[in-house]
């Protein structure tokens, strides 16, 4: 792998922290930070980092606005603010993705679209997000604007598909709120369809513009390989399937088990996870739309495999306490946030349960985050 010179952007955009370190350096420091945060809990194994370092985000937005000049301009925050660093081509983003927001800050010049301004709470053009399918065979485009009218629909419809074919997919979304979320709640198709299909471990699954998905589909399926191997699921076994998105680990687990049952609170996400289930032919799964602890607290049957995939804040104790009352054997708590990861195990150790495994993967290079694999046992009923 050859590393890239360093991001010319990097001072100003806060997005890569770890933007001036070799990449055997980042997963160095990336050690040493989750060997800290388990010193007293249990060994960690040595972290799995990627062949390619560069351009491996699937999903990625770029925001709008003006420079001194008044001249439109596209790219990040600069950290904590409201201020925009121009970007032309960001080193993590897939380079279809670079070259379509391009080509989009090119038609806003050309059809002189006006800029979301955030204290007045009008104009047009707030973000634009792209979601591209592993193999960028399909690719979706999402126009956040804080007016429904879209000024020059169908030219720029027209100009930006002939110039990128493989967009199959334009979403315009609605947010005139004062916020720092990028999506607002209102979405409609402007072109093609309303999501996009990504092969992911054998599977098809179907992304809309807001449902979760892992942004780096190669460490992705490395990840979950791991972890349904950790599980080691049985014909017999009931799997809970908690915090889980649009239905991928659960999908994936469903050809070794009895049955699965996903939970996840996103409305969007659970619907996607219901039409994945039927367009893999996935017989027995069932999906519920609940906050994942109101589910566990109410739920009575047996559990065996318990997997569980919070954000970064992790469970909560009405999660936990119930994990104790239902006992299932097996547990793979997979984390986005190794200390909210370390303060949820710190509960379970004091139950039932022993450590049998740590397994960190870098699922985000030139970045702070961490990914980890924890499996846990039941050590007596
Ligand atoms: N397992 C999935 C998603 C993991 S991300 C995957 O691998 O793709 C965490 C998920 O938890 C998100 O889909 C988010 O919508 C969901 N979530 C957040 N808070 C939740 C809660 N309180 N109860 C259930 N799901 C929740």
């Amino acid at each position: 792998m050859k590393e890239k010179k360093i991001c010319p952007y990097h001072e100003y955009c806060g997005a890569c922290t770890k933007q001036g370190l070799s990449y055997a350096k980042q997963l160095e420091w990336k050690q040493n930070k989750i060997n800290r945060l388990f010193q007293k809990i249990h060994e960690v194994k040595t972290i799995i980092g990627t062949d390619d370092p560069y351009h491996y985000r699937n999903k990625a937005q770029i925001s709008f606005g003006y420079d001194d000049r008044h001249h439109i301009i596209a790219g990040n925050y600069v950290e904590s603010t409201h201020i925009i660093v121009p970007i032309e081509e960001c080193q993590l983003v897939d380079p279809k993705a670079n070259a379509i927001f391009q080509t989009i800050l090119k038609l806003a010049k050309k059809y002189h679209l006006s800029v979301f301004d955030e204290r007045k709470l009008s104009g047009f053009l707030r973000h634009v997000l792209i979601r591209n399918s592993h193999d960028d065979t399909e690719i979706m485009v999402v126009f956040v604007t804080g007016t429904d009218r879209f000024p020059h629909k169908k030219e720029i419809i027209t100009e930006l598909t002939d110039r990128h074919p493989a967009i199959v997919s334009i979403i315009q979304n609605i947010n005139r709120r004062h916020t720092s979320m990028i999506l607002g709640n209102h979405s409609f198709t402007l072109y093609g369809k309303d999501h996009i299909t990504d092969e992911f471990c054998g599977y098809r699954f179907k992304l809309s513009c807001s449902s979760f998905y892992q942004i780096n589909h190669a460490q992705t399926e490395k990840l979950y390989e791991h972890a349904l191997k950790m599980a080691k699921i049985r014909k017999t076994d009931t799997v809970l399937d908690t915090y889980c998105g649009i239905g991928t680990i659960g999908i994936i687990a469903s050809k070794e088990a009895g049955k699965v049952i996903g939970v996840e609170l996103n409305k969007q996400a659970v619907k996607d996870a219901i039409s994945n289930a039927k367009d893999n032919k996935v017989n027995n799964i069932y999906f519920y739309q609940e906050d994942a602890g109101t589910f566990m607290d109410k739920y009575q049957d047996e559990v065996d495999v318990l997997i569980m995939d919070p954000p970064r804040s992790g469970s909560d104790f009405r999660f936990l306490s119930a994990v104790n009352r239902l006992s299932p054997e097996r547990i793979v708590y997979i984390s986005c946030e190794p200390e909210t990861q370390v303060r949820d195990l710190k509960y379970l150790l004091k139950k039932n349960y022993k450590i049998t495994d740590v397994q960190p993967f870098d699922l985000f290079p030139f970045t702070d985050h961490i990914e980890n694999v924890c499996v846990l046992k039941r050590e007596k009923r």
